[in-house]
């Protein structure tokens, strides 16, 4: 059913790609006079490796899969627009999202011009299968955009209705798993193999502690990522990024520590939350956020913001809540303790 030929752009798969100086001559040399770069050394006096075969080869052994199913992107938000571009005509094809879900998937297909369709998850945030399967058929729509586990809804979607999705489809089915090291299921990577529609995102932002570098790795098919390595940007992933994650990726018991820590964390900020009046309802989360109905979400944030502590405000997506990310153990202490300053309303002692 699925044939990406006949749902790739005519114009990407007509492109010529550009070829950067490393790519054309590959072989060991001593002089470098190729590629207009200084010749006084320094860490990044040449351009970076186009194909980050160094940050790839650490990650393939972590992730069990091989250096050829493996995408890196300047942030997964490249990726998420690299697919628009490769995939969508503008002002024609269409993506499918199941909101409430991450912001980013609209902006880029906006940016892009392309058409959404929505059907919002069910009242679990769960995939509404039913609402779906008319929609599959028809031939414009190229993407469908599943966040598991979901932000802001904190929790994962189930994996016999992404199953049921992806073939059904004659397109390509994206599950964005950012928050997948925090999750108590694992990964759906182990299905790459088998389900070529199927491409997996996941990201340096979050369990790796380095939103900064703006890394985010793609998983598929060779036939998928061959795409996107033929459209991306020559040097997408400059070489200070790429050293900080050979460095980070070669330290993963520090990653592990930290992911526990957060777990644990998680749970007392959970428990702790429950015991207060103005809280309705704290979701179960597979991340390392927390979403919580407040009685009245807007004095909540504004008195909050007023002391200096920071939530998303989620409202609008999803009634009366504030999406809170786990903090350190301290801070997740003050913001319980400015919590309860604001239920007896005296914010104003605890900066
Ligand atoms: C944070 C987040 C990302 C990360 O995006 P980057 O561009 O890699 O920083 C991706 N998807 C979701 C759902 C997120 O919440």
């Amino acid at each position: 059913m699925f044939d990406l030929k006949s749902i790739t752009r005519k114009n990407i798969l007509a492109l010529k790609p550009y070829t950067s100086a490393r790519e054309d001559f590959k072989g060991e040399a001593d002089i470098w006079l190729d590629a207009n770069e200084s010749p006084f050394q320094s860490e990044v006096n040449r351009y970076p490796d186009p194909y980050q075969q160094e940050v790839k080869a650490l990650i393939s052994p972590i992730k069990g899969i091989p250096r050829e199913n493996i995408f890196l992107g300047n942030g997964s938000d490249e990726v998420i627009d690299l697919l628009f571009r490769a995939f969508c005509e503008p002002n024609r094809d269409k993506a499918l999202l199941l909101p409430p879900t991450y912001g980013m998937y609209k902006v880029s297909a906006e940016i892009n011009a392309v058409a959404l369709e929505s059907v919002p998850l069910t009242a679990d945030f769960q995939i509404d299968i039913p609402k779906i399967k008319p929609l599959l058929r028809d031939k414009c729509l190229k993407l469908i955009f599943i966040c598991s586990p979901n932000n802001p809804s904190g929790n994962l979607i189930k994996r016999e209705a992404i199953r049921e999705i992806v073939e059904n489809f004659h397109g390509i089915v994206v599950v964005d798993e950012a928050y997948i090291d925090f999750a108590s299921e694992g990964s759906m990577l182990g299905e790459i193999r088998n389900i070529p529609n199927l491409l997996i995102i996941q990201t340096f932002s979050k369990a790796w502690g380095m939103a900064g570098i703006r890394l985010g790795m793609a998983f598929g098919s060779q036939e998928i990522l061959d795409i996107l390595n033929k459209i991306k940007p020559p040097y997408n992933i400059n070489t200070l990024s790429q050293n900080l994650a050979i460095e980070k990726l070669k330290q993963i018991e520090q990653k592990n520590r930290e992911v526990a820590k957060i777990l644990e964390q998680r749970k007392k900020l959970n428990d702790q939350l429950q015991t207060l009046n103005q809280v309705v309802k704290v979701w179960p989360s597979n991340t390392n956020f927390l979403l919580v109905q407040f009685t009245d979400p807007k004095k909540v944030y504004k008195k909050l913001s007023a002391i200096g502590t920071i939530v998303r405000d989620r409202s609008h997506e999803v009634a009366d809540c504030l999406r809170i990310t786990i903090g350190t153990v301290e801070e997740n202490q003050r913001l319980i303790n400015q919590l309860k300053a604001i239920e007896n309303e005296e914010s104003t002692l605890y900066r």
